[in-house]
């Protein structure tokens, strides 16, 4: 009895397999020829991190919390930049921000064969424009 559930066990197996293995021979390849074609975003993917950068305090929380040091931020010059390719798409930065400037965005960056470092500065001159 045990050995009759052995032998058919076997055979089912052997028939998923088979079953598997016809589909992805007729299917063809799962991926896409990026970045000239591109499979579709999903609202929760990990893309890139966006600031606000008119709301930002320059608090630092980010720079300091950030586990690859990929965030930078300058209170003296109201700058905040990031090295795209230094970040792990971890989403800290966006929990620990006070101000909640930052944001997951879905979008990756585009490739790149070296450093991407992308640097927002807020405009203080609160002069006008007319002086
Ligand atoms: S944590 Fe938020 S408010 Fe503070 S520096 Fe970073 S982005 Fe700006
Ligand atoms: S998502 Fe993670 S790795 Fe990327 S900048 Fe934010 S804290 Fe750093």
């Amino acid at each position: 009895m045990i050995l009759a559930y052995a032998g058919m066990e076997k055979h089912m197996s052997i028939l998923r397999m088979s079953k598997t293995l016809f589909k992805n021979l007729f299917h063809g390849p799962y991926t896409v020829l990026y970045p000239i074609k591109q499979k579709e975003k999903y609202v929760h993917t990990r893309g890139k991190i966006t600031i606000d950068i008119d709301d930002c305090i320059f608090c630092g929380m980010c720079d300091r919390r950030c586990p690859t040091g990929a965030i930078k931020v300058e209170k003296g010059n109201s700058a905040w930049s990031i090295e795209r390719l230094q970040c792990i798409q971890c989403s800290y930065c966006v929990e620990v921000c006070p101000k909640k400037c930052l944001k997951m965005d879905n979008q990756y960056t585009s490739p790149s064969n070296g450093k991407v470092r992308d640097e927002f500065i807020k405009c203080t001159n609160t002069q006008s424009l007319n002086e």
